[in-house]
């Protein structure tokens, strides 16, 4: 499922494909995804142009000239690829296509479908139901210790599941809060109320630095963005725990007593992965 780091790195792929180009044909292959496509979805699209393609926490925002935003996720399974003009049929799966006055196409396949775009105006978009709800974006420089050390006053749910809500820090999902926890040395299983600031702190700076490397990872897969199979998102990432049940830790604590290398436990249904010796 992706998450922060590769719905920017989608973002900025689409942006080198889309922005200052004008969709000369939007093909819906099917009425809708996850929720049914908005009512002259294809039609209100094409013979617009793009202005600007960003992110607001897991979603892609396209700015369309008039004021018309697209909004998308990508939902479990959804994938943008880049090609140009083919002659071949569409697959299964490929329930979107966009085509530019450039004669590049971009296709939204998406085997489990719930994926997710729908259109509204700019002056709506902050108040949209699907966002209006969402926290602070973590690498924005107004999300820092003071900001989450008030979010996560007084709860009482492990650190893990706080981090995890959209409304306290926005974008993140298992894997980044696992790997931004393995790097500061908080534990998964602490009560989130109960960090202390300098702690608090040290997480902030975490997940910062991790999302900043992760999206560095995908901006530099997209150096050669149209990949053979032109897929947009998805790149090689080393993680130092998630994924890593039983491998050794990277941690400063091999060696130690109580590091028997990356374990896996389940909290609120979902897998963590940490060190137990490294993160307390
Ligand atoms: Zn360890």
């Amino acid at each position: 499922m992706p998450e922060l780091p590769e719905v920017e790195t989608v973002a900025r792929g689409l942006a080198g494909a889309w922005e200052g180009r004008r969709f000369v044909a939007v093909t819906c292959r099917r009425a809708g995804l996850r929720q049914p496509f908005p009512p002259d979805f294809a039609a209100r699209l094409t013979g617009r142009t793009v202005e600007q393609v960003g992110r607001r926490a897991k979603y892609l925002v396209v700015r369309l000239e008039g004021g018309l935003i697209m909004l998308g996720h990508l939902g479990m399974s959804g994938r943008m690829v880049i090609s140009g003009l083919r002659n071949t049929p569409p697959g299964r799966h490929d329930h979107v296509e966009f085509v530019t006055d450039r004669s590049v196409v971009v296709t939204l396949t998406d085997p489990r479908r719930f994926g997710l775009l729908t259109l509204c105006d700019a002056a709506g978009l902050a108040a949209h139901p699907l966002l209006a709800g969402l926290g602070p974006e973590p690498l924005d420089p107004a999300f820092d210790a003071r900001v989450l050390a008030a979010a996560l006053a007084g709860k009482a749910t492990p650190i893990k599941s706080a981090l995890l809500d959209q409304r306290v820090v926005a974008g993140l999902g298992n894997i980044y809060v696992c790997e931004s926890l393995f790097r500061c040395g908080v534990s998964p299983l602490r009560d989130a109320g109960a960090l202390t600031p300098a702690e608090i702190a040290r997480l902030v700076e975490a997940i910062k630095a991790v999302l900043a490397e992760a999206i560095a990872a995908g901006g530099s897969s997209l150096r050669d963005h149209v990949r053979p199979d032109g897929e947009l998102g998805y790149f090689q990432h080393n993680f130092k725990v998630y994924g890593r049940t039983g491998q050794p830790c990277s941690g400063p604590c091999p060696g130690a007593p109580g590091c028997g290398g990356i374990v896996r436990i389940v909290q609120s249904g979902r897998s963590t992965f940490y060190c137990a010796e490294r993160q307390v």
